[in-house]
């Protein structure tokens, strides 16, 4: 086991539990998630949100009163724009499914992750 690796934020030697195998990526990113400095504390928080929303759009899309999963090709691409939701390059997208069906993607500010929305509009033929 490595038992020490660079924190890539401050340069700081923190206490990490690595395989000798590991990589210096490896390494470093295992110093970023128990680096007590700001910039690694920001770090994990941005990490976790992209986990969060990642499974929020697991959820969201899995849920059918049909018991139909949808999007089994849209999980993937939803799940690609979490990181630049949270990363801040987006702010919002909305993804039209079907006619009726669509999720809403949106940083939430506040509370420091991505608000997945599924919304659905019942359409009836007159
Ligand atoms: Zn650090």
């Amino acid at each position: 086991m490595k038992e020490t690796g660079a924190c890539p934020f401050c340069g700081q030697e923190v206490m990490v539990q690595v395989p000798e195998t590991a990589s210096e990526e490896e390494a470093s990113y295992a110093a970023a998630m128990n680096c007590d400095c700001l910039n690694a504390h920001t770090f994990r928080r941005k990490e976790q949100a992209k986990k969060e929303g990642q499974e929020s759009i697991e959820d969201v899309l899995n849920q059918d009163e049909q018991g139909k999963r949808i999007g089994c090709r849209v999980i993937p691409v939803a799940k690609e724009l979490i990181p630049a939701i949270v990363e801040g390059d987006i702010r919002s997208v909305t993804v039209s499914i079907t006619p009726e069906i669509s999720i809403k993607l949106k940083w939430n500010e506040k509370a420091a992750k991505v608000d997945v929305e599924r919304k659905e509009t019942l359409t009836t033929k007159a």
